[in-house]
């Protein structure tokens, strides 16, 4: 007899919500993975995506809409910035406060992305959307102006540059300012 290969892990009762795991960006759902019953050591398997998206949804009932919005734009912002080396102590504290286990958030993340890539369900439009606006919590180093002043040899003053802020201006593009004829 083969070795039972997948462990059966009890779905969470459905909460009673008017949105479906397609009305969410993938952020959205880790977050909500995140404050859900799934246990740390839950691995994906095909046949589970009913048991995930009953997490999804747990998580979501308890955040309530707005602030999962909310949680997957800082913790999108914070990521940008991250991966830039940018982070200032306060944005690493936010962070902490709002994903106090760091274990659970990664694994929230990988559990969120596969069920994402595996594709069963779809993503509307405006999650897609709202999974690219990044929001910033805590004192950043560009003020909130978007830019950040840098220089790549402090010898050399000709290489100093003011480079997008990957939080409050992700786009990079360069403010213009507003002419009135
Ligand atoms: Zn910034």
């Amino acid at each position: 007899m083969p070795a039972t290969l997948t462990r059966s892990h009890p779905a969470p009762l459905l909460p009673s919500v008017t949105f479906s795991v397609s009305d969410l960006s993938n952020g959205e759902r880790a977050v909500a993975l995140y404050a859900s019953d799934m246990p740390l050591r839950f691995m994906m398997q095909p046949g589970t995506e009913t048991t995930v998206a009953a997490w999804i949804l747990q998580g979501a009932a308890r955040l309530g809409l707005a602030e999962l919005h909310r949680s997957a734009a800082y913790a999108y912002g914070y990521r940008l910035l991250w991966l830039a080396n940018w982070t200032t102590p306060e944005q690493d504290q936010a962070h902490k406060q709002r994903f106090p286990d760091a274990r659970r958030w990664d694994r929230a993340e990988r559990l969120a992305s596969t069920f994402t890539v595996w594709g069963k369900h779809s993503m509307m439009q405006a999650a897609k959307e709202r999974g690219l606006r990044p929001l910033v919590e805590g004192a950043c180093r560009c003020g909130g102006t978007g830019w950040i002043d840098t220089c790549f040899d402090p010898d050399d003053p000709t290489t100093a540059v003011s480079m997008n802020c990957p939080g409050h201006n992700p786009g990079g593009c360069m403010p213009r300012p507003v002419v009135i004829a």
